[in-house]
């Protein structure tokens, strides 16, 4: 299996720390709104890379933490006149609302940075005491980047080019800095935000701290993959690997991925262009399973342009492989002949040919745009080779192989059956004419027929009401 790695900019082979095991961080978003679909791609995406690690066999441990205290949640509380808390509280529930309906399965711990102060006064501590960060008179602490001789390893800059890009005038606040490449671990409060107690200062974590800290925490000091959209390679990555390897005296992760952005008219979705969808106006529009097909559309180190035309083609493109796996249950369900033909011998091989593309373009650092033209080959045999005449044996394969390669993609194959509001009311009508007409029967008929489909009736004063099981 091969990834690109940023930290060497080349394609590798995966080798795990671990044989069967995989240890994987992600970092998550900052909680102080409903996420827009570009925040959606790297989980999407990453969430993919795990689940093909687990089709593959691997154990995947798959952390990625909530930034649950920063200047964005702060201030969305000081507008709505409640606490930090409160705010970055209802956004993770949210968040997940979001995450599962996109299909990305829940990972094996999700950290928040607020409950993890006690280990980032640890690892500042020790980054201290080996001289690798310093605090400053007004209790800020900051990491001395010079101290680090790898730094810019990962975003292939260097030090003398990132000074020259600095101001020469240190900034208002930032008076304490011993160089202008240093970065904040610590910071005092200001009136009013949530602070924690340290050796320091009153205060609480720079940004990126956070990670180093809960990558430690939950995987250990040296991982397999740090992942996350390829705005964080500088700082946040470069700055994490800083803190971790200073602090462990270890490599910190083994392969650096990063997703590409998902652009709006060839410009970075963003919360602050403004040029943003959140998700949930995407899924009140299609099924989020097309929204999901539509990121995997790409490959993921590749930009990646939202318009309607793009999610038009990807609803098409999910709807003909639903299609076919529809018709493949319903002959399923028909034919019974358990040995293959001689012909359907060939057409199962010729289909064992596309799984093994599907792995081979997989396997090719996660190309799922390969992966999924192989889908539509499948579909395409299916189509032009299961009749009322196939074996079960031939028809059974066909299905249980689409079915594992979508699961890997996360994509259901079974179309919902969404029972619609307005078909519900035509048989709750049908079934009061029946009760009029005195015929009992038929409108029992009908109210279990509707409780299989998960609606509850109930008799009430103001009429009939119903309700979803
Ligand atoms: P944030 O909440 O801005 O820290 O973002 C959370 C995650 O979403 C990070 O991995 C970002 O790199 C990623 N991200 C944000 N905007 C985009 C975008 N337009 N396309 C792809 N990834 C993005
Ligand atoms: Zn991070």
């Amino acid at each position: 299996m091969k990834i690109y790695n940023t930290l060497t900019r080349r394609k590798e082979e995966f080798v795990p720390l671990e044989p069967g095991k995989v240890k994987m961080y992600v970092c998550g978003p900052t909680v102080y709104n409903l996420i827009h679909i570009g925040n959606a791609r790297p989980m999407i995406v990453f969430d993919t890379v795990r689940r093909y690690f687990e089709y593959k066999g691997y154990d995947v441990n798959y952390v990625s933490n909530f930034t649950d205290v920063d200047d964005k949640i702060i201030n969305k509380a000081i507008e709505e006149g409640t606490d930090a808390d409160t705010i970055s509280k209802r956004y993770i529930e949210e968040c997940k609302k979001d995450m599962k309906a996109l299909n990305v399965k829940p990972a094996t711990k999700n950290p928040l940075a607020t409950e993890e102060i006690c280990g980032m006064l640890d690892m500042i501590q020790t980054l201290i005491e080996k001289g690798y960060a310093y605090a400053a008179a007004d209790g800020t602490v900051y990491f001395r980047v010079k101290k680090f001789k790898d730094y810019g390893k990962l975003s292939h800059k260097n030090l003398e080019d990132l000074q020259s890009g600095f101001r020469e005038i240190k900034v208002t606040g930032e008076e304490g800095k011993e160089d202008p490449n240093d970065f904040v671990l610590w910071k005092p409060k200001k009136e009013g935000e949530p602070y924690w107690e340290s050796p320091w200062c009153e205060g609480r974590p720079g940004w990126h701290i956070e990670c180093s800290v809960m990558a430690k925490h939950y995987l250990g000091e040296e991982i397999d993959i740090h992942a996350g959209g390829e705005d964080l390679i500088f700082p946040h990555h470069e700055n994490e690997i800083a803190q971790s390897e200073a602090a462990n005296g270890k490599p910190f992760a083994r392969y650096w991925m990063h997703n590409a952005f998902l652009n709006i008219d060839n410009r970075k979705m963003s919360k602050s262009l403004g040029n943003f969808f959140t998700v949930r106006e995407i899924c009140e529009k299609y099924d989020p399973q097309v929204l999901r097909f539509f990121m995997l559309s790409a490959h993921y180190r590749s930009p990646l342009n939202f318009s309607a035309e793009l999610m038009e083609a990807s609803k098409n493109g999910l709807d003909r492989i639903l299609t076919g796996m529809e018709k493949l249950r319903e002959t399923e369900a028909k034919v019974s002949q358990d040995s293959l033909s001689l012909a359907e011998e060939e057409n199962k091989a010729k289909g064992e040919a596309l799984a093994a593309k599907y792995e081979a373009a997989m396997e090719d650092d996660f190309n799922t745009a390969d992966a999924i033209s192989a889908v539509f080959e499948l579909i395409k045999l299916a189509n032009s080779t299961v009749t009322e005449e196939s074996s079960k044996a031939y028809v059974s394969w066909l299905k249980e192989e689409l079915e594992r390669l979508c699961e890997v993609l996360g994509i259901e194959t079974e179309k919902k059956k969404e029972v619609l509001d307005a078909e519900i009311e035509r048989m709750i009508e049908e079934r009061q004419a029946a009760r009029k007409a005195k015929n009992f029967a038929l409108a029992d008929e009908i109210r279990g027929r509707l409780l299989e489909m998960g609606i509850i009736l109930e008799d009430t004063r103001e009429g009939v009401k119903w309700k979803r099981a």
